[in-house]
């Protein structure tokens, strides 16, 4: 399949850069050059801030009921062309076909689900307290022209979970997606650009990440900021809005704690964390990562979840039946072999894999740790990769308190057969997210987003509208 030349989208145009400049993109399977993608600079971000700007006000003032229509429109696109979509994203991003066309089609319920829910944008008129005459309402508005940075590992998922949001509300958004993998998201893009969008309304572009960021950020036509990345990039990114007074939504990394309880369902949990666990070959901010379990049934645990590695096929992931692909990008790799080095000298056995898999592509084996010290790094830093580290616990409260112990609170999970564990569990982890007894159901319904150094605000369910919405008071008194 071929691979575009990926270009940025200014004003309802797809152009190449004002002075021509590109970055190059390469196959994570075969680490080759497959295409190239437009590096905006300042004359085309100014470009596409007044086209933001312009948009807007055009996107603002159209029936919530026409823009449900063309999100719509554009949902359908994303179906009927999911398969090769797909294509692209595993090309540029490596994870398997299945999962890459999965991700197309979850896009296309996502928009859908925003697109209905952008028809319940509702205010409310409270009943004054001095003169029943005065007429005392809520107005929601859209905050306005909206920055978005998104990262690599799920191009589609990062963006859209932002853009259809925003849109719903009357919003319009400046998407900076991820360099490394550009021809995915441009096609989303290219679905509202061709269920009728306005233009400007959607800008979309690449470049030098930091550069960007600085420049969009404090232009006074931006007045939000919403970023998906790790939590250094992020801090600095709510700093920087801070300063300038924009609203941040921010979903950052996580690390997320997989407690096993004694009376657990082990098959399950073995097939649903290691299901998770290696799904986009562990590049998912709510990857299982840290898993605990209980001292009577670790053993066991560990074995079966050496088993569902090993039998796992790894390779490219265009290819039919391979269930793991390689990692994004050779950085990765290098993190791989630093984690996986720490844990050793530390003292953490490595009951599978644990290496790179051949030297063409970034491919790392499938690797469970078992008796991870907490000092190892695997345990405290995230590791965004295929790696399973387990500990043992004695009491519940000893996971819990293990599972609250890093300044990450993004996803968790649970297993355990006890209601009364079960609401403890509920209660008590410290994350934006849990799931018990079953894998990661994150849907657009749904609210998504961390607590602590995972970020703050929420990309599903109402609470996702609000995040692009201002409330007003207006009162008018009836003379
Ligand atoms: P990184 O922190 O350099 O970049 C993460 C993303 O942020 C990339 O898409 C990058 O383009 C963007 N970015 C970086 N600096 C930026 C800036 N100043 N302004 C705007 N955008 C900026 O790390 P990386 O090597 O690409 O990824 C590694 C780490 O990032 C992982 O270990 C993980 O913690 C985190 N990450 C998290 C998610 C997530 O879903 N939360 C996704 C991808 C990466």
């Amino acid at each position: 399949m071929t691979y575009p030349k990926t270009q940025l989208f200014i004003d309802g145009q797809w152009q190449d850069a004002a002075d021509g400049r590109t970055l190059a993109v390469f196959n994570p399977a075969t680490g080759k050059e497959i295409g190239r993608v437009a590096h905006a600079g300042t004359a085309d971000l100014d470009r596409a801030l007044v086209a933001a700007q312009k948009g807007f006000e055009k996107w603002r003032d159209m029936p919530p009921a026409e823009r449900s229509k063309i999100m719509r429109k554009a949902a359908g696109l994303m179906r009927e062309r999911a398969g090769a979509i797909a294509g692209l994203l595993t090309q540029e991003q490596g994870k398997p076909l299945v999962e890459a066309k999965g991700e197309a089609m979850a896009a296309a319920d996502i928009i859908e689900w925003f697109a209905d829910e952008g028809l319940r944008v509702y205010g409310r008129i409270v009943p004054s307290r001095v003169n029943p005459a005065m007429r005392q309402m809520v107005l929601k508005d859209p905050v306005g022209p909206v920055a978005a940075f998104t990262p690599w590992n799920f191009p589609i998922n990062q963006v859209v979970r932002k853009m259809a949001a925003a849109l719903a509300t009357g919003c319009s958004m400046i998407v900076k997606a991820a360099e490394e993998t550009p021809a995915s998201p441009a096609e989303l893009v290219r679905a509202f650009a061709d269920a009728g969008l306005p233009p400007g309304v959607l800008g979309l572009v690449y470049g030098t990440p930091a550069d960007i960021s600085n420049y969009l950020i404090p232009h006074p036509v931006i007045r939000k900021v919403t970023f998906t990345g790790s939590t250094f990039v992020g801090k600095q990114l709510a700093a920087l809005a801070g300063k300038h007074m924009k609203r941040v939504t921010m979903e950052l990394g996580g690390h997320a704690p997989v407690i096993v309880a004694e009376d657990a369902d082990v098959a399950l949990a073995v097939k649903t964390a290691g299901g998770a666990k290696f799904r986009n070959a562990g590049q998912v901010c709510i990857s299982p990562t840290r898993f605990l379990v209980h001292e009577s049934i670790k053993n066991e645990f560990a074995t079966a979840l050496v088993k569902h590695a090993q039998g796992l096929k790894v390779g490219d992931g265009s290819l039919e039946g391979t269930q793991m692909g390689p990692l994004a990008n050779p950085r990765r790799l290098t993190a791989m072999a630093e984690f996986t080095q720490d844990a050793v000298k530390r003292g953490a056995t490595v009951a599978h894999g644990g290496e790179r898999i051949g030297d063409a592509g970034n491919f790392w084996q499938p690797t469970v740790f078992t008796d991870v010290p907490l000092e190892a790094k695997v345990f405290n830093d995230e590791p965004f990769g295929p790696m399973a580290a387990i500990r043992g616990f004695n009491t519940l409260d000893e996971a819990i308190a293990e599972a609250n112990r890093l300044p990450y609170g993004l996803a968790g999970y649970a297993f355990t057969r006890s209601l009364k564990n079960a609401d403890l569990l509920a209660r008590r982890v410290e994350v934006g997210m849990l799931w018990i007894n079953m894998p990661a159901m994150p849907s657009a319904e749904m609210p998504f987003g961390g607590v602590k150094d995972s970020g703050y605000g929420s990309e599903g369910g109402p609470e996702a509208m609000d995040a692009y919405l201002n409330a007003r008071a207006v009162t008018i008194n009836n003379i």
